[in-house]
């Protein structure tokens, strides 16, 4: 080897040790002005991701952040006797239930999503699916499904905004807002943010994520999983001041016989639905993607992306039953 090659050889070292160099500490400054933390809450795993030049106030942020969805699980799970959920399940049906304005706006909301989507949406759905479990691998027989499938109606919850009280009008009425509240409580949590002065962050429950601002002159990318394969993402997205959710049948399942029985429920039928395994819905506000999303997968591909195509506001990705990919009509050149 000639002197004048290993010459060069250094000097291409040295230039590439002061650029790991320079990479290394302009991250570091970047990075350390985010934080991030994680928790187990409503079931699933919460993330959020803050920047700001403050410490203290990124710490502050991420804690309004997880206490708001303790809040909302707090209110609203079914898994939690004094839940104002698990109150209305037990009461509502022989006497009026007033609740806070928060489950109270929810009810409604739903509702209306009930209408838009046809009843594919319908927070009615539990009157029949609390009978699954899909742990314990238990699920309801046919008897079972059809004893309790008249319940499921979402004109069967009558809300009284003079005074947010609730009845349900019928005896087997249960609801669940699992398709939902995850959603609403990304919202409220972006909302806490805004008010702390927070303009770049990441909240994500679960399938339900919604970005603040953009990573900093980047979009954030977002992926969909592969719904066979926890490793794998079946499609990124870079996405800015928007939110996504997603839907799938892997989230909660069990097989038996080799049928996959999962928790997104037809109300019509009180059973899973199989046309699709994924359903990802984009738009500005996690509340109406969550809910958007579960009603598109019990819709089907078809009616699913004809309601997404109908709303100016809002994009789906659905992986079918064959793992085709399917675009609402803003997603296609
Ligand atoms: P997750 O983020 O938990 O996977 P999804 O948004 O995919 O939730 O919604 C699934 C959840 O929605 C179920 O676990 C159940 O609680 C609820 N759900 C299931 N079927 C329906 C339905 N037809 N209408 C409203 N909610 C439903
Ligand atoms: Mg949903």
């Amino acid at each position: 080897m000639s002197r004048q090659s290993i010459s060069k050889k250094r000097i291409n070292t040295q230039i590439l040790v002061i650029l790991m160099f320079c990479t290394l500490a302009m991250s570091g400054q970047s990075f350390s002005q985010w934080e991030e933390r994680s928790a187990a809450i409503m079931g699933t795993n919460i993330r959020a991701e803050v920047y700001h030049e403050s410490e203290q106030l990124r710490n502050q942020a991420l804690s309004a952040v997880m206490m708001q969805m303790e809040e909302i699980n707090q209110l609203m799970s079914p898994y939690i006797d004094s839940s104002e959920l698990s109150l209305l399940n037990r009461e509502a049906a022989t006497r009026k239930v007033v609740v806070s304005d928060e489950l109270f706006y929810l009810l409604a909301l739903s509702a209306r999503l009930s209408e838009l989507t046809k009843g594919a949406f319908d927070i009615t759905f539990a009157s029949v699916g609390y009978m699954y479990d899909y742990k314990e691998q238990q699920r309801p027989d046919q008897a079972q499904i059809d004893g309790k499938l008249q319940a499921i109606d979402y004109r069967h919850v009558q809300l009284d905004p003079a005074n947010n009280s609730v009845r349900f009008a019928h005896h087997d009425l249960k609801i669940d807002l699992g398709g939902i509240a995850k959603g609403y409580a990304v919202d409220l949590a972006i909302e806490r943010l805004k008010a702390l002065g927070i303009e770049h962050a990441l909240v994500t429950a679960g399938g339900d994520t919604r970005l603040l601002g953009d990573r900093l002159g980047k979009p954030w990318i977002v992926g969909i999983r592969d719904p066979r394969d926890e490793e794998k993402q079946a499609v990124v997205i870079p996405l800015e001041s928007a939110a996504m959710s997603t839907s799938g049948d892997y989230e909660r399942y069990f097989e038996e016989d080799g049928k996959r029985y999962h928790h997104i429920i037809s109300p019509r039928t009180g059973e899973s639905v199989y046309e699709v395994q994924s359903v990802s819905i984009i738009g500005p506000e996690s509340v109406y993607n969550d809910a958007l999303s579960t009603a598109v997968f019990v819709m089907g591909l078809e009616n699913g992306i004809g309601l997404i195509n109908g709303l100016p506001e809002f994009e789906a990705i659905v992986m079918d039953n064959e793992r085709r990919m399917h675009y609402s009509s803003g997603l296609q050149q």
